[in-house]
């Protein structure tokens, strides 16, 4: 490569692959915000970088219930260590969180952050040929693609039942309302046919709605 004196003004993308055509071209069409260049640390044990960068959720962030909405700012703070079998990343990611309460199905705004810790193995390497393919991952082409591995570690954080509060007392299960606004005694009346005699009898002012 000779043509350092003008790489600076390049945007990063455009530097050269090393080696064929079809090769370059996947680096630049796979090269953005989630995906990360490990040609200059590859192959050089001992070598290290970190990166902070903002990348975007996609729509495999979230469940049903709660998650990172789709578009939302993802915060990666993250460590590439370039070791013998590969590259090591290690750091945290973290997101906004929109969902649901589960109890009382209230809108929560809440923050997740996960840990990361991956070894993304160089094709040829001890590690690679000793684990089953999915178990690994892998360095293609000197490009690390953080995405999925953020995303998995997002989702396995997500709460199954999430809460507004740990405390939330739900809705009442006869009109849906929270219990949260009720009054601690908010009761309905709903009668048991063996209690509806003994109350007639007693003279209760309970007003049966329905005779049979
Ligand atoms: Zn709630
Ligand atoms: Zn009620």
């Amino acid at each position: 490569m000779s043509e350092s004196s003008s790489a600076a003004s390049r945007p990063a993308s455009s530097k050269k692959g090393r080696g064929s055509g079809k090769s370059a071209l996947s680096r630049h069409t796979a090269v953005g915000p989630w995906v990360i260049d490990c040609l200059n640390l590859a192959r050089r044990p001992g070598l290290g970088k970190s990166y902070q960068r903002m990348a975007p959720a996609t729509d495999g962030f979230s469940f049903d219930v709660i998650g990172v909405p789709e578009g939302a700012e993802v915060e990666l703070d993250v460590l590439l260590s370039s070791v013998v079998e590969g590259v090591l990343v290690t750091g945290t990611a973290s997101a906004p969180l929109t969902g649901e309460c589960s109890r009382c199905l209230d809108d929560i705004e809440d923050q997740v952050q996960v840990e990361l810790t991956e070894l993304y193995a160089y094709p040829d390497s001890a590690t690679e040929a000793s684990t089953d393919e999915d178990e690994v991952c892998r360095l293609v082409d000197d490009l690390i693609d953080l995405e999925p591995l953020v995303r998995d570690a997002i989702l396995l954080a997500l709460p199954q039942a999430p809460l507004c509060s740990e405390d939330c007392p739900g809705l009442c299960v006869d009109c849906g309302q929270k219990w949260a606004e009720l009054d601690p005694d908010h009761r309905h009346e709903t009668i048991d046919p063996r209690w509806a005699a003994l109350m007639k009898r007693v003279g209760g002012s309970a007003e049966l709605s329905e005779e049979n």
